[in-house]
């Protein structure tokens, strides 16, 4: 299975508009952060997770030809404003696009994006088919998905786990039973927005004391905002089985 994250910043991705703080004014590729989304290619299925505003550019660099399905962890517009873009795999591989989320998230996409789902369509909108995630497992054309739910200040939130790479975002809790099932797994991404508390997102300390607990081979945190400062500095105080992520970053798992 291969990995590759395609973005690794918050809602309004690194650089911020209009920002001159020494991260967002930072020269090096790893400092530069579109919002968070992973693609994860496995043997039978190409995944996209989350599909915010810079899907077109994520699919675009990461040259991704084949989407079998969009696994949609909630419905904050910062991980589904490129359900638009679905378009270019309607057309070129002549199918509805599956995306699975859990069922307050339909109705989010079904209304941020009402055109598509109007009985008299407009020629050209996206084709999307929504299906409804609960927190049980599910398979995809031969790959099982395990749910995880977390809390996301008071928004149910799910993350996944496929084969032993579980990725999770937009957290600020997650209970002992939800944490059962990702701790056999050798890789796992966590947010870590920034340092300073925040209502719905864990910071650096509480995203490590986690992984502390949890112990897996190697971690990455994601959602990273251009509070949590320059990813050289960042990747140097961390402990050996943590980095952070960075846009580009291949993994096999
Ligand atoms: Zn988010
Ligand atoms: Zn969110």
């Amino acid at each position: 299975m291969k990995i590759t994250f395609l973005g690794t910043g918050t809602s309004q991705g690194v650089p911020v508009i209009a920002c001159k703080c020494n991260v967002c004014l930072s020269d090096n590729p790893k400092d530069k952060r579109l919002r968070s989304s992973v693609l994860v290619e496995t043997d039978r299925n190409t995944f996209v997770i989350d599909a915010g505003p810079d899907f077109r550019q994520q699919m675009l660099r990461a040259q991704v030809e084949n989407l079998d399905a969009i696994l949609v962890t909630h419905g904050h517009k910062d991980h589904i404003a490129g359900l638009d873009d679905v378009r270019a795999y309607n057309y070129f591989l002549k199918k509805t696009v599956d995306v699975y989320a859990r069922k307050d998230v339909h109705e989010i996409v079904k209304s941020d994006f009402f055109y598509a789902f109007e009985d008299e369509k407009y020629p050209g909108v996206p084709e999307i088919k929504l299906h409804e995630v609960n927190n049980v497992p599910f398979t995809i054309s031969g790959d099982t998905i395990i749910p995880i739910e977390v809390l996301h200040y008071r928004l149910n939130v799910f993350g996944y786990r496929i084969g032993d790479f579980a990725y999770i975002t937009d957290a600020n809790y997650i209970s002992d039973t939800e944490i059962e099932k990702i701790k056999s797994a050798r890789i796992i991404v966590i947010n870590a927005l920034r340092r300073k508390k925040h209502i719905s997102h864990f910071t650096l300390d509480e995203a490590v004391e986690l992984l502390k607990r949890i112990q897996p081979e190697q971690a990455y945190l994601t959602h990273i905002s251009h509070q949590l400062g320059l990813w050289n500095d960042l990747e140097k105080e961390l402990p050996s089985f943590i980095k952070p992520a960075y846009d580009g970053l291949t993994l096999h798992c």
